[in-house]
């Protein structure tokens, strides 16, 4: 039978599942803690639920996410254990939530006022885990609010509308291990942790740890650390850290075209690039739409049988050009293997370079690699073939069933 899911995508990113078990594993040593594991943004674009069911085989203590969506399509793949979500709007379903089993952390009274309410229309107690602003000023419950909201989660526990599970708190210069603002989070949270306890809510997991700060200030690791990048092998902090992180994303694809460029042909749009003499070049069939940021035009390298080949002119939507050179690149041919970046380990290509030469950082490139770009999993259980769609193709396919 043929279908549009036998049809195999242009471009494969291949996630290496060991890796990311590798990668938990390390973080945890070096933490000497347990893991809060981040799988939002469909694991960093990794695909949420292999990744996720992996780290729970792997010993993670639970999962974060940031939208209650995110959380509901990991139970509906049959994730198990805590799932946290802690970024919520006027209208989120905290009931469709709580009937899920998910932890449901809070920003404000507000929020923690709609949680009591869909807990009791429903007769069930919410798991809440508080999430504190000590100094991020960005999501958490506002230093103004901190003595009512303490009042008035005492009051909904002693209704049994809700129970605490934890209390986080998000590091602003989680990336600058000296920064003396990590120091007085953490002190904020102690104190905060401690307002809790003194009306009697005790939590079972306090956490506020991103992957920067786990890898270089376990000191600060309270009962686990709230990795994301680091999960998926890519350091933020590699001038703070040498913590042997495996990068588990390859994206690939294979030469579309080959053909002559003549000496004063303009390649791509605009003719940004004027070939300078007779060449061979090999057109790339993944563009910008698939996560190839159209500002690595004319600077990116890519690999074909062991060696790297220059970008050139302008990158599209569907595809690029690579100059092959005069020696048609060695030979290389319509259907060849291109790595577009990979783990670097034999010096190729990787998105880290990718963000150094756009300035942006590697979370960027991995969490933007498009729905057209097929996940294909190895190092898993069933290794080698377990290929699922990508987020629009798959839905949240489950990879290894
Ligand atoms: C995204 C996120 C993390 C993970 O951050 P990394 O830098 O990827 O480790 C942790 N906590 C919260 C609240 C987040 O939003």
């Amino acid at each position: 039978m043929h279908s549009f899911s036998s049809t195999p995508a242009l471009g494969a990113a291949t996630v290496d599942l060991a890796a990311i078990a590798h990668n938990l594993r390390t973080i945890a040593d070096g933490a000497g803690a347990g893991v809060l594991a981040v799988v939002k943004a469909d694991g960093y674009g990794h695909g949420a639920v292999p990744v996720a069911r992996t780290l729970v085989d792997a010993g993670a203590n639970g999962l974060g996410v940031a939208h209650i969506r995110e959380a509901l399509a990991l139970r509906e793949a049959g994730i198990p254990g805590p799932i946290t979500a802690w970024l919520h709007t006027r209208d989120t379903d905290f009931a469709v939530a709580i009937a899920a089993g998910l932890d449901i952390a809070v920003s404000s009274a507000r929020q923690l006022a709609a949680v009591v309410d869909a807990a009791g229309r429903h007769g069930e107690t919410a798991t809440v885990t508080v999430k504190v602003d000590t100094g991020m000023n960005r999501s958490g419950v506002a230093a103004d609010e901190w003595e009512s909201f303490v009042d008035d989660l005492a009051r909904a526990r002693a209704a049994g509308a809700v129970a605490l599970r934890g209390v986080m708190t998000h590091l602003a210069c989680g990336d600058e291990p000296a920064n003396p603002a990590n120091d007085h989070q953490a002190q904020a949270l102690r104190s905060a942790v401690a307002d809790l306890r003194a009306v009697g809510a005790v939590p079972e997991i306090v956490h506020a740890a991103n992957s920067p700060a786990a890898l270089t200030r376990p000191d600060l690791a309270f009962d686990a650390v709230r990795p994301g990048v680091a999960l998926y092998g890519l350091n933020p902090v590699p001038q703070h850290s040498d913590a042997d992180l495996i990068p588990a994303m390859t994206l690939a694809t294979t030469v579309s075209l080959v053909k002559r460029v003549p000496a004063g042909g303009g390649i791509s749009y605009g003719h940004t690039y004027i070939a300078p003499a007779d060449t061979t070049v090999a057109v790339i069939p993944v563009g910008y739409a698939d996560g190839v940021p159209r500002a690595l035009s004319g600077r990116l390298r890519v690999r074909i049988n062991g060696r790297d080949f220059p970008g050139v002119g302008r990158i599209c939507m569907d595809q690029f050009v690579v100059d092959l050179g005069p020696d048609e690149g060695g030979g290389v041919a319509e259907g060849d293997a291109v790595e577009v970046f990979g783990t670097g380990a034999d010096g190729g290509p990787t998105a880290r370079e990718w963000a150094d030469l756009t300035g942006t950082i590697d979370y960027e490139i991995v969490t933007g690699i498009g729905s057209r770009i097929e996940r294909r999993y190895v190092g898993g259980p069933v290794a080698g073939d377990d290929t699922v769609g990508g987020p629009t193709a798959g839905g949240a396919g489950g990879g290894r069933s």
